[in-house]
């Protein structure tokens, strides 16, 4: 039994998941990839097949590897470096916003309303002159 019909069993498992290499692809046994060429053949039952994603190639690329050097944790090979160039292009939208304040610094206009705001009467709430008689009621506001 070859390898060279394993291109079918290696688009059936998913990604970046260990599975047992004897049950997608019994027959001789293999080297662990992570022990090395000059290592000794595993029998695949202690095997485990892990399909990595490939950037270039979207049906990623399928090693094996022996109980100490199959990869435990899923995701760690490229989704990370994808993930970087979306976070910097909303860094780089976001250094564009400081520039729009400084329209909002020139625009302190109601600050100055409160100079023309004239003391209110607190019964008919007319708007007292500078005498401090209100005009409606005839009522003496103490002006500052
Ligand atoms: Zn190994
Ligand atoms: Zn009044």
């Amino acid at each position: 039994m070859r390898v060279t019909s394993g291109a079918d069993w290696r688009e059936t498992i998913p990604f970046e998941t260990p599975v047992n290499l004897a049950e997608y692809a019994p027959g001789e046994p293999a080297r662990c990839f992570g022990c090395g060429t000059d290592s000794e053949p595993l029998p695949r039952e202690e095997l485990q097949a892990y399909k990595h994603r490939h950037p270039g190639n979207h049906d990623g690329y399928v090693r094996f590897y022996c109980a100490y050097h199959a990869p435990a944790a899923p995701a760690k090979p490229i989704e990370p470096a994808a993930a970087a160039p979306t976070s910097r292009k909303l860094k780089a939208s976001s250094k564009r916003v400081p520039g729009a304040p400084r329209r909002e610094e020139t625009g302190p206009r109601p600050a100055f309303t409160p100079e023309r705001a004239r003391p209110v009467c607190p019964d008919c709430f007319m708007e007292i002159p500078p005498t401090g008689l209100c005009g409606n009621c005839g009522k003496t506001i103490a002006l500052d």
